[in-house]
């Protein structure tokens, strides 16, 4: 077996003996679910699917959706709307607590009841009924299939839905939440009856987790920001009353529900979803609580961990001297490029340039380019992608070289750095050997100019 099945597989096996907890019972298709009910499911950035257990169980999202509804309502409104209407700070108090700000009535956050049935009624639509379409058809997008609702659930939803139509009430008499309440509520409720697997549900973490692009079928689905936004309140609010203990010990963003539905995202790494009916005292699922514990500390997932650099990101500094071009050259000009080849420097870099990769290049930069005007030459052929930050940086620090005289020459199969100037302080070449070749012809050509001694 793969080894992360394999883990998983384990953690299954052993955690399913916890029998602690309690299954949520305030409707009878939630009361009847088994308890001993427990899968996993892990989805990596490359839309592989790691799963254990019972993966096959449909059972209602809940307040899972919550997260994916905030997305979708950031994503039609922008940022600044969806504060004034509601917060983004932690409770401290239960998922289905009274959360008014004083003052301006705004709920605590979108994790929350308030906070959801709010955001609900944000989501821009002609009428409720295409406002849910539009909701089933974002968290489907997420999923990477067309998801359904599970009427019994919503049935029954509605029949004992009263303290969220209360808080509904509420929100409504203080001026948070406009429009139909019962509309609202009943659109909430279907949001929460919403049909998944525990797969999907690791699907829809991953998507979040890969900055908004679902990582099976390769659709944005919202943009980064958004996506970066959701795993903010996620990490903040996701786990109730408990979430600073989750933060602590955890350390992922992550979203829970009645249904004992869990997700967890790792930015960049992975989504990953529990199923397990038996919940805590705040309301998440016992099995998978422990469950995320254990596989964030055996794979240092914490967000606070230092993960170190993967890959050295300068991995040459050398001189056209040493690495000279293929061009031909006379037997003078040849004589010449031995003699002066050390003014052209040659430094490679490789990987994703953040802002560590980045300062380290600068550095090399800094430590390997002499004072005296030369030529540079920066090879970038091996970078996959600079950072906006860090591409400004980069910018910026070549535009003061080639400032203080020094012409440089960036070797790129894709322009990877917008100019910072017009004319760009350097010449770009699709290759490092034709922007060697370049700067040994501009060498070339100043030692004719002025013959040296
Ligand atoms: N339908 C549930 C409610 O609104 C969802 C809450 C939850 O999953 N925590 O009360």
């Amino acid at each position: 077996m793969d080894p992360v099945n394999a883990s998983l597989a384990e953690i299954h096996d052993r955690l399913g003996a916890i029998a602690d907890g309690e299954v949520a019972d305030y409707i009878p298709q939630l009361a009847s679910a088994d308890p001993r009910t427990f899968g996993l499911a892990l989805v990596s950035m490359s839309g592989h699917c790691y799963s254990a257990g019972d993966i096959d169980e449909p059972f209602s999202i809940q307040s899972v959706s919550k997260p994916f509804v905030y997305a979708l309502a950031l994503s039609e409104l922008g940022p600044a709307e969806v504060s004034r209407r509601v917060g983004a700070e932690p409770s401290g108090e239960a998922f289905n607590a009274i959360s008014l700000e004083p003052g301006t009535g705004r709920p605590a956050n979108p994790m929350v009841n308030a906070g959801a049935i709010v955001t609900t009624s944000l989501v821009p639509a002609a009428d409720p009924r295409d406002r849910f379409e539009r909701i089933l058809a974002c968290l489907s997008a997420f999923a990477g299939r067309s998801l359904d609702v599970d009427e019994d659930v919503y049935r029954s939803e509605v029949e004992t839905g009263d303290r969220n139509r209360a808080l509904a009430y509420l929100m409504r008499g203080a001026g948070s939440l406009s429009g139909d309440v019962d509309e609202t509520v009943r659109t909430y409720f279907r949001q929460c009856s919403i049909r998944v697997r525990v797969a999907d549900l690791a699907v829809m973490a991953a998507t979040l987790a890969n900055g908004g692009v679902n990582p099976v079928t390769g659709d944005r689905v919202i943009a980064e920001p958004v996506a970066v936004r959701a795993l903010a309140v996620m990490a903040t609010c996701g786990m109730y009353d408990t979430a600073g203990e989750w933060l602590l010990r955890v350390g992922l963003p992550a979203k829970s529900g009645v249904s004992g539905g869990l997700i967890a995202c790792s930015p960049a790494r992975f989504g990953i979803a529990v199923h397990s009916p038996p919940l805590d005292r705040a309301g998440n699922p016992v099995r998978g609580v422990v469950a995320l514990t254990e596989l964030s500390q055996r794979f240092a997932l914490h967000l606070m961990h230092q993960p170190g650099r993967h890959i050295a990101t300068v991995t040459e500094v050398t001189t056209a001297l040493d690495q000279p071009s293929f061009r031909a050259r006379t037997p003078g000009e040849r004589a010449v490029l031995d003699r002066e080849g050390h003014h052209i420097v040659v430094i490679r870099a490789q990987g994703v340039l953040e802002f560590t990769e980045t300062e380290h290049l600068l550095h090399a930069l800094r430590e390997s380019v002499p004072d005296a005007p030369g030529w540079i030459v920066l090879d970038l052929d091996r970078v996959t992608r600079i950072a906006v930050g860090p591409a400004t940086m980069l910018g910026s620090a070549l535009a003061g070289l080639a400032s203080t005289g020094h012409e440089l020459a960036i070797a790129a199969r894709e322009p990877l750095l917008d100019p910072v100037a017009d004319p760009a302080p350097w010449t770009p070449f699709r290759s490092r050997a034709e922007a060697v070749a370049w700067c040994e012809d501009r060498l070339l050509a100043t030692t004719a100019a002025q013959p040296s001694g």
